[in-house]
């Protein structure tokens, strides 16, 4: 197995996907979901052109980041408690995918030193996974991160329930899009970006809108 080939192999993956779906490549950024590899792992898919790295506890990114090259970008796609809030917003990450509460979104814009982007994790199917707020309280969590001096909410993140097909997330996937377009309108704030697909079924989720997809065992291989 390498790095670099299977980095190869994912962006030919994509370039077919955006083809498909009518879009441009660059309209959808790869997130390399580094959790529970090493820093040699980084490096080498660094070598081969990748910036933009994920990692979905904050203690690992913490001790990891620190021996990766400066130059690499780093999202927080994991959950987030608030009383590690301070470590996540003060220079670690670039941009957090996971916000799903109120009391979060006021712990980030208390220790952000600068504008903070951050998505709104929804639980767009209501099964699986606990993470994530219900469809019906985005409005008020986007709301609450205008109130804020820091905080900005850039779009939603969703994780769909696994199922062996991945043909069955699409419809999860259309669903937060168009969650994203409603809310949009209904309060006011652009929100571009959607953080949905990951090994499995990012050729779905490009098809369907995504801007971010998250993929860490297509790349690192599994865990
Ligand atoms: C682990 C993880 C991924 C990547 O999963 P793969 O199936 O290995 O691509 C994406 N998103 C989140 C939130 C994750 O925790």
């Amino acid at each position: 197995m390498s790095i670099s080939k299977n980095l190869e192999a994912v962006e030919k993956r994509i370039c077919a996907a955006c083809e498909r779906a009518g879009r441009k490549r660059d309209e959808v950024k790869l997130v390399a979901v580094s959790k529970t590899k090493s820093a040699e792992a980084v490096l080498e898919a660094a070598e081969a052109g990748q910036i933009l790295f994920g990692e979905n506890r904050v203690q690992e990114a913490r001790s990891k980041i620190p021996l990766c090259p400066g130059s690499l970008q780093w999202h927080l796609i994991g959950h987030l408690q608030s009383n590690k809030a301070r470590i996540a917003a003060s220079g670690l990450f670039r941009m957090i995918h996971s916000v799903d509460s109120e009391k979060l979104i006021r712990a980030l814009d208390e220790c952000a030193a600068v504008p903070f982007p951050v998505l709104i994790q929804v639980n767009i199917s209501g099964e699986g996974s606990k993470e994530g707020c219900a469809p019906e309280e985005a409005a008020a969590l986007i709301e609450a991160a205008n109130q804020c001096r820091k905080v900005e909410v850039h779009g939603l993140m969703t994780i769909p329930p696994f199922t062996p097909d991945p043909e069955k997330a699409r419809i999860h996937f259309s669903n937060l899009r168009k969650l994203r377009d409603r809310l949009q309108k209904e309060t006011g704030t652009p929100l571009p970006e959607l953080s949905m697909g990951m090994s499995h079924d990012f050729e779905m989720a490009i098809e369907e809108g995504a801007t971010f997809i998250r993929v860490g065992s297509e790349i690192f291989g599994s865990r």
